[in-house]
């Protein structure tokens, strides 16, 4: 068997340990980054929910702001959930007066989102590319952001299908970078992380192909 590719999930602060044990089940070899070095040996990288202000503050303090910033221009997979699509996208709303993104995904979010409305929201949604020809994912909102516009590279996988929030986007993807508002770590459905590390599979096999070419 083809030995999975490695991606790290980004262990600063978060819920680490659930994408880590979600990416071990669809396959990849996890591993945990806290330190440049660790970065550089990675083929994809999981930005987990938990505070985004929290990570980015200390994105900084581990001086890894300006090297994950590197490798997401270089063309890094990553995929972003909940406080992970904050920072992975280029505009946010409601942030804190001092707070940066990493950027790279042509997104505006509104943080905390369904916070305000409803706090917490649970819905089973088709994600495009992910619950094709199957069973719907049960998405868990946890004082999420939502999607309040999105550039015109960026293709929409999910909307929220009913209640105050309806018809939000809440799961995206612009070239190798994927972000959902929702936590399929939590829920023991690893088909999310399943789509990312086909995902990062894929750009690692192009990669290959490109350096025998070359
Ligand atoms: N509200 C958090 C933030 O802004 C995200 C919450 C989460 O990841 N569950 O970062």
């Amino acid at each position: 068997m083809l030995e999975g590719p490695t991606i790290g999930v980004l262990a600063l602060q978060g819920d680490v340990r659930e994408h880590l044990a979600a990416l071990t089940a669809a396959g990849a070899r996890a591993v945990a980054v806290r330190r440049e070095r660790e970065l550089a040996e990675v083929d994809g990288l999981v930005l987990p929910g938990g505070e985004s202000t929290t990570i980015d503050r200390l994105l900084r303090t581990f001086e890894l702001r300006e090297p994950l910033r590197e490798r997401i221009a270089g063309g890094l997979p990553v995929y972003g959930s909940c406080a992970g699509m904050v920072l992975l996208a280029d505009r946010v709303l409601d942030g804190a007066p001092d707070q940066r993104t990493l950027g790279g995904l042509d997104i505006t979010v509104r943080r905390n989102a369904f916070g305000r409305q409803v706090e917490s929201w649970e819905e089973d949604l088709p994600v495009e590319g992910v619950t094709d020809g199957g069973h719907d994912v049960r998405a868990v909102f946890i004082r999420a952001p939502w999607v309040e516009r999105a550039g015109e590279g960026v293709r929409v996988l999910a909307r929220v299908g009913s209640g105050p929030a309806a018809g939000r986007i809440v799961a995206v993807r612009s070239g190798d970078l994927l972000a959902t508002s929702f936590h399929p770590e939590i829920t023991g459905d690893d088909r999310v992380h399943r789509y990312f590390v086909g995902l990062v599979r894929d750009r690692v096999r192009g990669r290959v192909r490109e350096e025998r070419r070359g």
